[in-house]
């Protein structure tokens, strides 16, 4: 008789980038032979792809752990990511982490395992971990393993040099790196192939990438050409990388989603600088002015973080003030979290915590009047939807190219498909509609 298959779950803790790269990790796991399991359902091994960006992050990773091991005590503990990186020693104290595995060594995670025959708690954490991280080869061969079958995430590029002075991601990814331009291509081939139909190209700081003198405009429109590519939709981009010929060919590209998330950070030079973003105010308004007049109907969001050492009532204001000025159509916000080792974390100066936890209130609420502004300004329009599944309202919801969640009364299933969908009404989080013709 033959074993039952090991089962693995897989959790990721953090953005998107991670997002991808344990759906590459899921890949492989299941053509080792393993069964994937939901998270929360007793498993084998567990598989933590974890983030240090803020310390809640981290605390996440620890509690994650525990809850694992509360349901199945003899399951095998891999942690890798950002805080295995940045924090392995702090790793190698928590209870029931069998394997440590730093960014250097992070997509070869699996070749790391025991084999299933031995796939045993240890006696103590197996650390594979270097400061230094340089390896190009920052993807696994196959595609990212994702559930629904709508959207994929496409890693292109890892590592940052920016130095923003408060970010830990230079030292828990390493130096800026581009995927290879033929591997990107092939994975993005074999996602559509799988039936996803829109692709969101992640990285750390995607506007960066670079191949063989290639830029991101000219992957794009490579990736235009794959059959079945139906949407391209581009992450987090930082303002200072996005050249007009991108804005203009997002104007006029019908695959290429009208849509931008271009982190901000803060309203005011002076934290800006502290910051040591690479703009000024004056240029970050500038830049937004010019891509919505060459870009119609774009979704425009961005991140905002409160709470940086020296924000003051005024700098505070500031930030408020572009904020509630630009044409966003949402933001994240973000509080100040030391991260030890950078820049920001000698800082003197600090918010104290009801300060900074008012303040992210108050932009988190003009964030959603935002959005419902922005929601409420498609109404009347006809726009396509890539359908995902049905809410609890019994709603088929989808996302437009510009980023609005739409909801619509539908008869037939429309899971992964796109549809023309006349826009009737918004509300906080979902604007309405009915499928046009209909
Ligand atoms: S651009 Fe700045 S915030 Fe973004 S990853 Fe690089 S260093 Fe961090």
């Amino acid at each position: 008789m033959r074993a039952a298959p090991l089962r693995a779950s897989l959790r990721t803790i953090g953005c998107r980038l991670n997002q991808a790269e344990t759906a590459l990790l899921a890949d492989r796991l299941k053509k080792d032979g393993y069964q994937l399991v939901e998270p929360g359902h007793p498993t084998d091994l567990l598989v933590l792809n974890t983030c240090s960006v803020t310390e809640s992050a981290e605390k996440d990773c620890r509690y994650l752990v525990r809850r694992t091991l509360q349901h199945s005590p003899h399951a095998f503990v891999a942690v890798t990511g950002c805080y295995a990186q940045t924090g392995a020693d702090a790793l190698r104290r928590v209870p029931g982490i069998d394997l440590i595995v730093g960014t250097q060594y992070k997509m070869n995670l699996p070749d790391y395992l025991p084999p299933p025959a031995a796939l045993r708690k240890q006696p103590a954490p197996q650390l594979l971990h270097t400061r230094k991280i340089d390896r190009d080869d920052f993807v696994l061969p196959g595609a990212g393993d994702y559930q629904a079958l709508n959207r994929a995430n496409l890693k292109i590029q890892d590592g940052c040099q920016f130095m923003c002075s408060f970010c830990i991601i230079p030292f828990a990814r390493g130096r800026e790196r581009s995927r290879r331009w033929g591997d990107a291509l092939r994975e993005a081939e074999d996602l559509t192939a799988r039936g996803h139909r829109e692709l969101v190209l992640t990285g750390v700081n995607i506007g960066q990438y670079t191949y063989d003198g290639r830029s991101l405009l000219d992957l794009i429109k490579e990736l235009e050409r794959i059959e079945g590519v139906d949407r391209i939709r581009i992450s987090s981009i930082e303002p200072t990388t996005i050249p007009d010929a991108l804005l203009d060919y997002m104007a006029t590209s019908p695959k290429l989603c009208r849509y931008l998330h271009v982190p901000l950070q803060s309203g005011d030079d002076g934290i800006l600088q502290a910051m040591n973003r690479r703009y000024t105010v004056k240029e970050y308004v500038a830049f937004v002015e010019k891509a919505v007049c060459r870009v119609p109907d774009l979704g425009l969001g961005t991140d905002l973080m409160v709470g940086f050492p020296g924000e003051g009532e005024q700098e505070f204001a500031n930030t408020l003030s572009v904020a509630s000025d630009l044409p966003f159509s949402y933001f994240h916000v973000f509080s100040f979290s030391k991260r030890p080792g950078t820049a920001a974390a000698r800082m003197t100066n600090p918010v104290r915590s009801a300060t900074v936890a008012a303040r992210r209130r108050t932009l988190s609420e003009l964030s959603r009047a935002k959005r419902l502004a922005f929601y409420q300004r498609q109404i009347g329009r006809a726009v396509k939807v890539l359908f995902e599944a049905t809410d609890d309202r019994g709603l088929w919801t989808g996302l437009t190219g510009n980023y609005v969640r739409l909801g619509v009364m539908a008869p037939t299933d429309l899971t992964n498909s796109i549809r023309e969908v006349v826009v009737t009404g918004a509300m906080d989080g979902l604007a309405v509609g009915h499928l046009a013709g209909c």
